[in-house]
């Protein structure tokens, strides 16, 4: 035992450990209970290796080359990433990592990166929210596959839009103003990039974000997030 998991115990018998979903009392090094991890649904085999989706986005006009998603946007993931957003609670951005850093690594993409960043947020919402999640998110992965995190690479203009409001076309365009190159990025030229973000939705963010790391050189850019929303979902069903 590490000194670090030595003194997660000891803090256990006073203070105990609970699962980032639903609260319910867990031992110690666990981050979920059994029955929230259960609940979770993996569509990392059931998806398209180009776009993550069941149901294809326009492959021609996406700007990275692979994703990587590792639960759809559904119940419990969806409270986990709230726990993560806004209630400062990181843990499901540990666990998710890990999953992601193995599903990577099986797919044969880990061993390419070069380096890791994250959609950037705008330094008013990081100043209101005191992180970004993104940003978390790639660091554990960083972490995880023993690779540089980069996180000035890509800047997030302070628009009053709220992204999540928008539809399709809209989200494209409010991505693609929103996003844009840091004064004070490093040469990437070649690199292969890997970038991360909470939930890929439209995807309309992961490819504004994208074009500007091929703009800065990026050979390849892979986007990895933690959720996906499943556009024929409810057909398939
Ligand atoms: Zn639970
Ligand atoms: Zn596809």
């Amino acid at each position: 035992m590490t000194s670090k998991q030595l003194l997660k115990f000891i803090t256990d018998i006073f203070l105990p450990n609970r699962c980032v979903v639903c609260s319910k009392v867990i031992r110690w090094d666990k981050i979920m209970c059994k029955a929230c991890d259960e609940k979770l649904e993996r569509i990392t085999d059931s998806v398209c290796p180009v776009c993550a989706k069941k149901e294809c986005l326009d492959h021609a006009s996406l700007n990275f080359d692979a994703a990587v998603c590792l639960y759809s946007f559904e119940e419990p993931c969806i409270t986990g990433i709230y726990q993560l957003k806004h209630a400062q609670n990181i843990s499901f951005a540990r666990h998710s990592a890990a999953e992601l850093a193995k599903v990577l690594e099986k797919r044969g993409l880990a061993q390419g990166i070069d380096l890791v960043t994250c959609v950037p947020m705008s330094r008013r919402k990081k100043r209101k929210r005191g992180h970004n999640h993104a940003e978390v998110i790639a660091g554990y992965l960083a972490k995880r596959l023993d690779k540089p995190f980069d996180g000035k690479l890509l800047i997030h203009a302070n628009t009053m839009t709220e992204h999540h409001k928008l539809l399709g076309k809209q989200r494209t365009e409010n991505a693609k103003s929103s996003f844009s190159i840091s004064p004070s990025h490093k040469d990437i030229s070649g690199k292969t990039v890997l970038l991360c973000d909470d939930v890929y939705t439209t995807g309309a963010t992961m490819n504004a974000c994208a074009d500007c790391l091929k703009q800065l050189g990026a050979k390849r850019v892979i986007a990895a997030a933690i959720a996906s929303t499943q556009r024929g979902r409810k057909r398939e069903k």
